[in-house]
């Protein structure tokens, strides 16, 4: 077999065949030669056998390593004059436009940020993380599915931040399928508006109408007026004896002097439930956006917060400590922080010997535990809306009384979100159901740290919880195989 036949057979790169191969002192450099005669625009779908003229020097992308040695591809591309694009240089099938790396590559990149750490990926693939970042994205605007935002019912909206410095990323989940559907760089009211215009771009308006258009009542419905006729079947030409009766395209009558209102048919004004945090940014635009929806609070913020309550009081008792001379007990307390802040059953033997110290000792700290986990016990699994709304109560008296600033503090912010708080338990939107999924959106966003670009770290996160399915090259090409 020639050498070249056999790169052909081991490198399977689409649409090429391999001209020349050659040993350098740390790479192996395949040549290669486009099949296709037509020149293909980068940009859109538009070709032509017309050759604008040819790049004076080959193109080059790295491919999947052979052995130990790195693999690169050559090829000399033409320029085509695309009428929309202007001058361009042709598009290869085996990589994405602008890219340095073929697609095999830029798979098992994209796989691998999926899964591993930086250091681990970096090394293993000889790349930096920036490139990294670049690669991730590009895989992700082509493979996510396209239709992700069609269907939303029970959705939820939250920021994460995605380095130091308070830089944030709005993220958009769908409950149903526990996924992230959408994100952009920012927080608050702001970015709640860039999805909604996403998620409408015709009736995207930056003022809502003054009044929501009213929707024809759905048959059965009480409010239903005895003068508003039956939905009918619209049939082209008359009766029509091939459309069998409760079949053929729905249609309904608009009352006398209604317009046909296209935010009737909005995607925003279809969504059931939306789950948000309690500081009011997302709630401004959901509620010009999507009045119909549910406002809930995700229970997630709330144990968030009393966290946060807890880390204060112990804090300042550990400034006492420290204040009064006492270095060995502060130094002691400095390390129960983790162990409060975990859930009981998480707790290390280590950890839970030191918490049962916290408890012996008593004191401000000791109250503060049991005022959180209390805060936590209400969103466990299996309770009815009836017990919630007791132990919530309970919880509101106790708060209040509890002298201890932060949580009386939490206590009014969670009387003043009561009715989202309960609408959350009533909708089934449960702690243990976002958590496992937050979890995973902040153990990622750390991992993304390291990008430069806010796009580079919502690509990760969405390559890694949004509707997507990575495949390692074998894989794909398995499946290409049939
Ligand atoms: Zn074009």
């Amino acid at each position: 077999m020639r050498v070249t036949t056999a790169f052909s057979k081991l490198l399977r790169l689409r649409g090429v065949w391999v001209k020349k191969v050659r040993f350098e002192l740390d790479r192996v450099v395949v040549e290669v030669a486009l099949r296709r005669k037509k020149l293909q625009c980068p940009k859109c779908s538009y070709s032509t056998w017309a050759r604008k003229d040819t790049r004076p020097e080959d193109s080059v992308w790295r491919h999947l390593d052979l052995g130990v040695w790195r693999l690169e591809i050559h090829c000399r591309r033409r320029r085509l004059w695309c009428p929309v694009h202007g001058a361009r240089t042709e598009a290869v099938p085996f990589a994405r436009p602008g890219s340095e790396f073929t697609r095999d590559f830029e798979c098992l990149v994209a796989w691998l940020a999926s899964k591993v750490d930086k250091t681990t990926l970096k090394r293993m693939l000889r790349i930096d993380w920036d490139t990294v970042g670049r690669i991730v994205k590009r895989v992700c605007d082509e493979e996510l599915d396209p239709d992700r935002l069609d269907g939303l019912f029970d959705i939820g909206i939250d920021e994460v931040s995605w380095k130091r410095q308070h830089k944030y990323l709005t993220l958009v989940v769908d409950h149903l399928r526990r996924q992230v559907v959408w994100g952009c760089e920012g927080a608050g009211a702001a970015a709640a508006d860039e999805f909604f215009a996403e998620l409408d771009p015709e009736t995207a308006s930056p003022s809502p109408p003054p009044n929501p258009p009213e929707q024809p009542p759905a048959p059965g419905d009480a409010k239903r007026p005895a003068a508003w006729p039956e939905p009918a079947i619209m049939v082209p030409f008359g009766p029509c004896p091939t459309v069998p009766a409760g079949h053929g395209i729905q249609g309904a009558w608009l009352q006398d002097g209604l317009e046909l209102e296209p935010a009737m048919f909005a995607r925003a004004r279809r969504l059931h439930a939306i789950s948000m945090d309690m500081t009011g940014g997302y709630a401004k635009s959901v509620g010009e956006h999507a009045p119909q929806a549910i406002r809930c609070i995700d229970p997630y913020h709330v144990v968030q917060l009393a966290n946060q309550a807890l880390d204060e009081v112990r804090r300042d008792y550990w400034n006492e400590l420290r204040g009064a001379g006492d270095p060995q007990a502060a130094r002691r307390f400095k390390d129960s922080r983790w162990c409060l802040l975990k859930k009981p059953e998480k707790l290390t033997d280590q950890q839970a010997a030191t918490l049962a110290r916290i408890k012996t000792a008593g004191g401000e700290v000791w109250r503060a535990y049991t005022l959180k986990e209390a805060v936590r016990g209400i969103f466990e699994a299996g309770l009815s809306l009836e017990d919630v709304e007791v132990l919530l109560k309970r919880l509101l008296s106790r708060l209040a009384r509890s002298r201890l600033k932060p949580f009386v503090r939490l206590g009014k912010t969670i009387r003043k979100h009561r009715d989202g708080i309960l609408a959350a338990i009533r909708l089934g939107i449960n702690q243990g159901r976002t958590e496992a999924l937050n979890n995973k959106v902040r153990l990622i966003t750390r991992r993304a740290y390291g990008f430069h670009s806010a796009q580079a770290a919502l690509a990760l996160v969405l390559l890694t919880c949004g509707p997507i399915s990575l495949h390692l090259p074998h894989e794909l090409h398995a499946l290409e195989m049939g």
